[in-house]
């Protein structure tokens, strides 16, 4: 037998959480957000199963490239931009999009001559203070922009600090209106949390990402609350079954100490597979089903659960890490760090289980289609 863990990828969830953010926003165009490998989830397999988003958003060249030799037509955004002058020749000939956040990226677009137009975000800093132009330099980089010969489609972006916070978008709305106001071209403003939570983000374009792949994009929003579903279920097994007597220790450093007689349960699956090492006594986990709790300081390769109240429960028992029935952002805040994290974080070692696979239909049905 392999090794049990596996993280399994459920195409009908990506599916039904694209759906979701759609029907949350039916008067934009969807740019579903996979770059991070999509999240964890695979580039490629994320956008099979995101097929009908009106676009897509990646960080490198490579991904962009990826996407166009698998077929994928759509609009594609490079979230960065490019670095060098030097990507501009491979930017224009695969038709892709790019972020233009900063002067001197600016410059470099407008020094040189494509071969084909170039669309640009031209994304504004509305007080992130991360990427973008200020507010002060937006509209002057937009008309040399709209001056230069080399322009495809002009789209106006900026991104959200708070979106997911009491403090919310309003303040950044309102210096990006201030800055934009007059520049004729559709915009581009909300990530998951921004969609869901604030109607007035819901613009031509939205972005989003964590939603996709089934996580809430903001703690007051439960997951059951927007019919999310999560996509990455990774689970495992126990391999092996230890019986502290009280006062033994258990693992590295001795970090639990049982303070009665506890049953434990060795579960393949550590911090050499992305669960996060930072997640301590006490981090919910399923096994058979039933929640308990993990102990102690986990290992490279395992971890461990508190099966004590779970006598059923042996070699071979399965165990859910986090996924269907157990929110990854619970897991994650139990590890002081938050979903996004956990679901990128798996690493190549953990084998994928793809299910909901849409098959095509058959020749017969499309024939009388
Ligand atoms: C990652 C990213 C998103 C998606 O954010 P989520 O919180 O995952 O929805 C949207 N826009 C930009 C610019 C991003 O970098």
């Amino acid at each position: 037998m392999p090794r049990p863990l596996t993280a399994r990828i459920d195409h009908a969830a990506l599916h039904h959480n694209l759906a979701l953010a759609r029907s949350l926003a039916p008067a934009s165009r969807v740019m579903a957000v996979i770059k991070a490998d999509a999240y964890g989830h695979g580039l490629l397999r994320a956008a099979r199963a995101f097929r009908s988003a009106d676009g897509f958003a990646v960080l490198t060249l490579e991904d962009a490239v990826a996407l166009r030799d698998a077929g994928h037509r759509q609009p594609i955004l490079l979230l960065q931009g490019f670095y060098e002058a030097c990507e501009l020749p491979e930017i224009a000939a695969h038709g892709l999009m790019v972020v233009i956040h900063e002067a001197t990226q600016l410059d470099m677009l407008l020094a040189s001559r494509p071969s084909r137009p170039i669309d640009v975000h031209l994304k504004m800093n509305s007080g992130m203070n991360r990427l973008g132009l200020p507010p002060e330099h937006y509209r002057v980089a937009a008309e040399r922009l709209q001056a230069w010969g080399g322009l495809g489609q002009l789209t106006l972006m900026t991104h959200f600090a708070t979106a997911d916070e009491p403090a919310g978008i309003a303040w950044q709305m309102a210096r990006f209106d201030a800055a934009a106001t007059g520049i004729d071209a559709p915009r581009s403003l909300a990530n998951s949390a921004a969609l869901v939570r604030h109607a007035g983000a819901r613009t031509d374009w939205v972005r989003p990402g964590i939603m996709l792949y089934g996580v809430a994009p903001s703690v007051e929003t439960a997951p059951g609350d927007l019919d999310l579903r999560p996509a990455m279920t990774l689970s495992s097994r126990i391999i092996s079954v230890q019986q502290l007597a009280g006062g033994e220790c258990l693992g590295y450093g001795g970090a639990f100490v049982a303070d009665q007689p506890t049953r434990v349960g060795v579960v393949a699956c550590g911090y050499g597979d992305g669960y996060p090492r930072h997640a301590g006594t006490g981090t919910p986990v399923l096994v058979d089903g039933v929640r308990t709790r993990t102990l102690g300081r986990l290992s490279m390769d395992s971890l461990y659960v508190d099966i004590t109240a779970l006598p059923q429960a042996g070699v071979g028992t399965p165990v859910t890490l986090w996924g269907d029935g157990l929110p990854a952002q619970e897991v994650a805040s139990s590890a002081g760090t938050i979903a996004y994290q956990l679901l990128c974080g798996i690493t190549r070692r953990v084998p994928v289980v793809e299910v909901g696979v849409e098959v095509s239909p058959p020749a017969a049905a499309l024939a009388t289609a």
